[in-house]
Order: structure tokens, then sequence, then C-alpha cells
């Protein structure tokens, strides 16, 4: 079959690899119809996530056909359409027994890992992903989900991560009606997160990138107020002078590990180490956020990665959120709100590539060219 295959930082080709096979009883075999690329990938193909390997196929948002299934599956059959949420959850173990799918202790048991994910290097299980005609979806009685009849597919692939991943971001901020919330990163996950903080009843929405057409759609699809940081000064200087120096009430994350490289060589025109200290999209949110506010992290960060300036969450008594996304807790309602033309997650595709295109994609997406959103892979139809 043909899949996308790592060679290295930046470095990404289509081969041919060996079809999956049913290894568990609990298995299922997929054949992807849609598989995006996302910016938790990006980690991946800048070669920032540990142990990512040469022969991996990255992948952790697609939906598929059913092709075969192992002798314990009973909640899907062989030709069912699903959306399979990038979280390769146990659900037995205490973790998912709690509605902590991101954190799957099966999925994987390493202390400092999250949960298992497809595609996502063997820090999370070293599982092959979606990026290609094929995959093998352990757990299936769990997290694939069968598509609602009508639903449009587009819709549907986008429920495995971007859609979950933006309203979490949401809910982790403990909005309240009327706060103003502070979005960092234009990306997807953070345009969203934008829409969705209206629904916790948020009365004010700020959004904050560098790229002028990212914050152009945002504006228009999240309908919030759109800044970039190239232009606006020291953000955490222009947050607090919008909220009459009082600060905002919640600041989402939704950049990541490579926003300090980026933040600092856009300020200082080089590249300068990581360090506590740093301009990134983590500092500026609990800069800016107000006392006894809250800061909410999706964006990415390694393992190691150590950038919280923990005096400042203790004098101000900032309660800080973070974690992989729980996909399967928020389906029920999500389907709903996408059914009901709540949110209309397909309007943030903007490019459609076959499988052999997917190095263009990735430098696409990774370059912010073409103004690009969100990449969506066809496999197969
Ligand atoms: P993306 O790369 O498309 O978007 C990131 C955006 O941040 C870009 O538009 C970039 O210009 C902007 N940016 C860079 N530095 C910035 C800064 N200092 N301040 C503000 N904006 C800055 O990625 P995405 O697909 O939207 O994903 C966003 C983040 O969410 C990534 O870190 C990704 O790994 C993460 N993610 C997390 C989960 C989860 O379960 N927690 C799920 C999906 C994605
Ligand atoms: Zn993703």
């Amino acid at each position: 079959m043909l899949a996308m295959e790592y060679r290295g930082p930046k470095r990404i080709r289509v081969t041919q690899k060996p079809m999956p096979e049913i290894l568990h009883p609990e298995d299922a075999i997929v054949r992807v119809t849609r598989s995006c690329i996302c910016g938790s990938d990006l980690h991946l193909y800048n070669g920032n996530v540990p142990d990512t390997r040469v022969g991996q196929t990255f992948g952790h948002e697609f939906t598929g056909v059913v092709e075969e299934i192992g002798s314990e599956v009973t909640k899907l059959k062989v030709g069912d359409n699903v959306l399979v949420p990038f979280n390769i959850a146990c659900g037995k173990c205490i973790f998912c027994k709690q509605g902590l799918f991101g954190n799957c202790h099966e999925g994987s048991p390493q202390a400092t890992a999250a949960g298992g994910f497809f595609g996502y290097s063997h820090i999370t299980g070293g599982y092959d992903g979606g990026q290609a005609e094929y995959v093998r979806v352990p757990y299936a009685n769990v997290s694939p989900t069968v598509i609602p009849p009508g639903m449009d597919i587009e819709d549907a692939v986008l429920l495995t991560d971007v859609v979950p991943t933006g309203y979490q971001a949401a809910e982790m901020g403990g909005i309240q009606t009327g706060d103003t919330v502070v979005v960092f990163g234009a990306g997807p996950v953070g345009i969203m997160a934008a829409r969705c903080a209206w629904l916790f009843g948020a009365g004010r929405v700020i959004i904050i990138d560098k790229e002028d057409y990212r914050l152009e759609f945002a504006r228009n699809y999240s309908k919030c107020e759109a800044y970039n940081f190239q232009e606006i000064g020291d953000p955490v200087l222009f947050i607090k002078k919008q909220t009459d120096w009082i600060g905002a009430d919640v600041c989402i994350d939704a950049v990541g590990a490579e926003a300090a490289g980026n933040a600092l060589q856009t300020i200082t025109g080089r590249k300068m180490l990581l360090q506590a200290g740093s301009a990134t999209a983590v500092h500026w949110a609990i800069n800016a956020v107000r006392k006894g506010g809250v800061v909410s992290i999706v964006g990415v960060y390694g393992p190691t990665d150590n950038l919280v300036p923990i005096g400042n969450v203790l004098n101000k008594g900032i309660t800080i959120r973070a974690n992989q996304t729980a996909v399967k807790r928020h389906l029920p309602r999500l389907i709903k709100h996408v059914q009901n033309g709540v949110l209309n997650p397909k309007g943030l595709i903007t490019h459609r590539l076959a499988l052999e295109d997917v190095a263009d994609g990735y430098r696409m997406f990774s370059a912010k060219l073409d103004n690009c959103i969100k990449t969506v892979l066809i496999p197969s139809t």
C-alpha cells in the first residue's frame, strides 16, 4: 500500500509499505478516505519530538471504511464509515475510566508520555498513522465512531482532533459569561478555540498570530478580533491596555513548542536557544492573563520543555490547565453541534491533495504558503 514515510527532519516521502494486519482481537483495519495534516505533525516534521523514527507513517486525523475486524470487535462491522479519534485508548484503565482518553495508560505506558496516538513517534506508542491507504486501528471498540448518515466527510475528519481540541481549549479555560478570552495562535486549533469560546459565554474574543491571512480568516470564521503580534508591539502590554490594565480572564495557548523559536526569530531576527523567560506564547499567556485567571494550554510541548515562569503563576494565583484532548469524551456533543450547524468545521479546509502529494502538503502547511489553513489528503474515496 502507499503510505507517507518520515526520513528525517523536513524529509518525508510517499513509499510502498506492507499492508497492516490484525495483531490483536480488538484491532480493525481501516481503508483511509480522508487524512489531515495537523500542526502536531509539524513538530514531528521539524524533528522536535523525541524518538520519531525513520520509516514511521504520520497521520492522526482520519476517516475511513472498516475493511477487516478482529474476533473481539463488536462495535464496528466491515463496511462501516468511521471517524477515528487521534487517541489510542483502551477504555478500561484508570485514566480512560475518568474520561482522560488522551492519557490512556495502555496506549502508551511511559510516565512522561501522554497516551497512545496514531502516527506520533515512539513516545506515544510507535503506532503507524493514517497518512496511508490503510491503517491498523487498535482498541476498535472504544474510540472509532460510525459517521452519522448525512454528515459531510470533511466535517467528520475534523471531529477526530481539531474540533474537540478547540472545544477542550475553551472548556479548560473555565470561561464565565462575559469573559475576555485571548487565543494565541490562529492555526486551525486556535481558530476553532476562538469559535468555541463564544459557546461558553465569552463576551470578547481576541486572537493573536503573525500571519495576516490567518488573522483575516479568524475574523470572519470565529467572529473575533484579530491582531498581528509583529504590529502591536509587546502583546502582553497590548492586552493589558485592551482590558483596563486588568489582563484577560482566560488565555489559550494554541501554538506550542515552535512558538519560542518563531517569536524570538521574529523579534530578534536571529535564532536563539529556548530558555525560561523567553517570549513564547505560553509566557505571553501567563503574563497577559489577569490575577486569578486561567491559562489553558493545548499547544503541544515536549516532555522535558520547561517554560513556565512559576513565580508569575504563584504571585498572580493563576490556574493552568493543559492536556492532550480526550476526543471521545467530546464527540456526542460535538457531533450534534456539527449536525445542528452550530459548528461548521469543514470551512477550515483550504487544500485537498492526493496522498502522493503529501510532501507538498507538509511544505505548504509548514511555510504557511498559498493561504493554507487546513490540508486534507484523499488516499481513497
Ligand atoms: P499551526 O501550526 O497551523 O498553527 C500555529 C499558529 O501559531 C501559526 O499560525 C503560527 O503563525 C502561530 N504562532 C507562532 N508563534 C506564535 C506566537 N508566539 N504567538 C501567537 N501565534 C504564534 O497548528 P495547529 O494545527 O493550529 O495546532 C496548534 C497547536 O495545537 C500545535 O502545537 C499542535 O501540536 C497543538 N495541538 C494539540 C492538540 C492537543 O490534543 N492538545 C491537538 C491538536 C493540536
Ligand atoms: Zn492533530
